[in-house]
């Protein structure tokens, strides 16, 4: 009897193994949506949220006397600083191109360059002068109330490599786990932040031995708009993959330009210009510099200035990384000369970014929460090849998103597009809008989308989602609440479901520019003519 009751149990149990490795919709995704309200308001807000800022806080010179009156902006570069620079050097610029001297023109361009950006250079080993940094002092305060909305806000100086970026964070994460008596925190990250998040859960989780998976403080993990995976315009630039087209360079700035009443009108004068043909040779003239400068740039410009951060190394995808190392540091001398900067970049490359998807990987086991929010709607600057990209204007969405397949920005996947990868959660990952397969991202069923979500917005309308995942009992997914569904839609004041009905088809950009647009309107009038003369005959 007792026998029976057991191979009965063990027949049962394969049973349900079976089904759930033949439908592994029930064992992962299985529920239907439903509305997120109930949850929302029944949610414990009862963790600190610490968000890891992005690239770019101001850099200060001056810091190694007590008094600020000698304290100077030397981030983001001045304007009087660039000024001063053109002024001594663009006259030198402009007589050796115009002559076809390219070894004076680089040597002018070094000049002019190395003066708005040597004052944030670091040394050899990627060390910034100490009498330089932010004074941007984290906040360490007990708060009334936690969440995103109320969140801690880690800013750091991003000049550094991410390991000693990564210390400050623990040391910033024990000072509000302290003052505020939790044993726990929630960390986002946005953009660069991201690759600081990254390199500390490498260090203090992953790779830790000594870190307590039950009792751990690390309660849940976002990674918003992240450079983890490397930013195109950072990582090609700095591998001299710079290329400039007047399609990309016009889309780009109708972006920017239209809509604001003066440049507007630039706009369109440029446009017009654009679209007589009269940019292309500008532009062929810009790349063919790029191309004979770019060597005495490296060595007497780059290497002298931005070349020396380590955070510029850190928002690099791997095979740009190995791009841009291969140029920079392309001699024995540089090599050995930079040995201590290469190292820590080294580091940060071979540790962190190639193990960011089991870091993540390992959160899910670990019963962390975790989402992931890319990006997308935007045009990226437009300096490098294949500028067509789909990003947030600063970041790719295929990066930021961990692999997504995405379409040309003003393109679609096709009519027929069917998701790449069967995802085990039974469910569809393209966008309504057809520019996003989602089923080729390392974790498709903890990512979500915003598109018209610009790189610079505010992230505040991600409140709901960001509490609902990092304060959830248990992993939120794309299929958790009908209101947060893999694809959202930015309406400028929040957030909603991108749906068949409000996705916006989008148009090739040659279609939507003024002379096109002006042939359209005469063929319309032409054809409402034509039908009136057709009434009154
Ligand atoms: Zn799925």
């Amino acid at each position: 009897m007792k026998k029976s009751l057991k191979r009965l149990s063990t027949v049962l149990m394969s049973i349900c193994l079976i089904v759930l490795a033949v439908c592994p919709a029930f064992a992962q995704v299985s529920e239907t949506a439903v509305s997120c309200q109930e949850d929302l308001a029944a949610l414990e807000r009862d963790i600190p949220v610490i968000t890891v800022n992005g690239f770019g806080a101001s850099i200060y010179k001056g810091l190694s006397t007590p008094s600020e009156e000698d304290d100077i902006q030397i981030w983001g570069p001045q304007s009087e600083v660039i000024v001063q620079a053109v002024a001594l050097y663009g006259p030198q610029l402009a007589v050796w191109l115009a002559t076809e001297n390219y070894d004076k023109a680089a040597d002018a361009l070094c000049k002019a360059l190395v003066p708005v950006f040597e004052e944030i250079a670091c040394d050899e080993n990627g060390v910034p002068n100490p009498d330089t940094g932010i004074k941007t002092v984290n906040t360490v305060e007990a708060r009334d109330a936690y969440g995103f909305e109320n969140r801690y806000s880690f800013t750091y100086d991003w000049r550094l490599d991410m390991h000693t970026i990564s210390a400050q964070l623990d040391e910033y994460v024990k000072a509000i786990m302290e003052v505020t008596g939790s044993d726990k925190v929630a960390i986002t990250a946005m953009s660069m932040g991201n690759c600081v998040f990254t390199t500390y859960l490498y260090e203090e989780y992953y790779s830790n031995p000594d870190y307590n998976t039950d009792e751990g403080h690390i309660d849940a993990g976002m990674f918003i708009a992240g450079a983890m995976n490397g930013v195109p315009a950072c990582g090609e630039t700095f591998s001299g993959n710079i290329s400039v087209d007047s399609t990309s360079l016009m889309r780009f700035l109708s972006e920017k330009m239209i809509g604001e009443t003066v440049l507007q009108a630039v706009y369109y004068a440029l446009e017009s210009m654009y679209a007589v043909g009269v940019l292309e040779p500008v532009m062929n003239y810009a790349n063919m510099l790029t191309d004979v400068l770019i060597d005495k740039l490296i060595d007497e410009g780059m290497l002298k200035t931005l070349a020396t951060v380590p955070g510029f190394y850190a928002m690099m995808a791997p095979d740009e990384y190995e791009a841009c190392c291969e140029l920079m540091f392309a001699t024995e001398e540089n090599r050995a000369k930079f040995a201590g900067l290469i190292e820590k970049n080294d580091y940060y490359h071979d540790n962190v970014q190639a193990n960011n998807v089991a870091i993540i990987q390992k959160m899910l086991d670990d019963g962390i929460n975790v989402g992931i929010f890319a990006e997308y709607g935007y045009t990226m600057a437009p300096v490098t090849p294949e500028n067509d990209r789909l990003s947030d204007t600063v970041i790719t969405t295929a990066e930021e998103s961990f692999g997504a397949t995405c379409s040309e920005v003003d393109g679609t996947l096709g009519e027929d597009y069917v998701q790449a990868v069967e995802c085990p959660c039974g469910l569809n990952h393209v966008s309504a809008d057809l520019q996003i397969d989602a089923s080729t991202c390392a974790f498709p069923d903890i990512t979500w989308f915003g598109k018209y979500m610009n790189h610079t917005d505010s992230r505040d309308l991600l409140k709901n989602l960001v509490d609902l995942i990092m304060y959830g009992d248990e992993q939120v997914t794309i299929a958790t609440y009908t209101e947060y569904p893999q694809f959202l839609t930015n309406t400028g004041t929040e957030l909603i479901p991108l749906t068949e009905d409000n996705a916006v088809q989008p148009q090739p950009f040659e279609q939507l520019t003024l002379v096109s647009r002006i042939t359209a309107f005469i063929k319309q009038i032409i054809s409402v003519i034509t039908a009136l003369v057709g009434t009154f005959k």
